[in-house]
């Protein structure tokens, strides 16, 4: 099969890297829209073949769109990702040194927490231990806006976790800086950071909260699934797909 790049996929592609990262049925909806403008033939379920093409296309580049899921709901997300910079050095461009050392501090704190958060309080406390320039109170608060409208960041009543754009992008970089702390998720395999972990000190696997909702869902008695200890921890409800629901 050939795999030449079109101008549907070229299309594709900068829209890509105009927003870096699309949910599921967002990137569905401008596969057919691409292809539509550019009055290619498309199929429905060739978006992954559609995406190879790109990826093959960008490899000299050492760039990729690679699928990731969002440990908040558990829906599937396209990023594109600069493979040859894989640490915070991909954000130079748009943040300082003492912004990115701020960054790696947020990181060290929501990785080595039990809950994959840190609280703003937290984060404004190690913004005191600074070894580049001090960043002020007020500047460590508009860094923290600026990186969750950056999408590296997220916020829940001043509890900040790391995004599905941050984790895709930066697996590489977390696996290695965080090796002794950081697992994959029992059920699907992708680094686990928001999670819910088995209280068995010999046990200690980690479950993501989406896939602890999927797997517990209609059965009788949480058990963990590696050692089938009693899951101590809240079931969370199974969220929708994106595509039903409201946005
Ligand atoms: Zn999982
Ligand atoms: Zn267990």
């Amino acid at each position: 099969m050939s795999r030449q790049m079109g101008d549907s996929q070229r299309r594709f592609l900068q829209t890509m890297m105009a927003c870096g990262i699309v949910d599921e049925p967002g990137a569905r909806r401008l596969y057919q829209y691409c292809c539509e403008t550019h009055n290619t033939q498309q199929a429905p379920d060739q978006l992954d073949d559609f995406i190879d093409t790109i990826n093959s296309k960008l490899q000299p580049l050492f760039m990729q769109i690679r699928k990731g899921i969002s440990e908040d709901s558990g829906h599937q997300y396209y990023a594109l990702v600069n493979m040859a910079v894989t640490d915070v050095t991909r954000m130079s461009s748009d943040y300082a040194d003492n912004e990115l050392e701020l960054f790696v501090k947020t990181m060290d704190l929501i990785v080595g927490s039990d809950n994959g958060s840190a609280s703003s309080t937290d984060i404004l406390n190690s913004a005191d231990t600074l070894t580049s320039k001090k960043l002020k109170k007020s500047e460590t608060e508009h860094l923290l806006n600026r990186l969750v409208h950056d999408k590296w960041l997220n916020e829940k009543r001043g509890e900040y976790t790391l995004s599905t754009r941050c984790i895709i992008e930066m697996e590489p970089y977390i696996r290695t800086m965080y090796q002794d702390q950081v697992k994959v998720c029992h059920i699907c395999h992708n680094i686990a950071i928001q999670c819910q972990i088995c209280e068995n000190p010999t046990c200690g696997i980690k479950i993501h909260n989406p896939c602890v909702a999927r797997y517990f869902k209609g059965r009788p008695e949480p058990r963990c699934p590696a050692c089938e200890d009693f899951w101590p921890h809240e079931i969370p409800e199974v969220r929708r797909p994106l595509s039903q629901s409201r946005r």
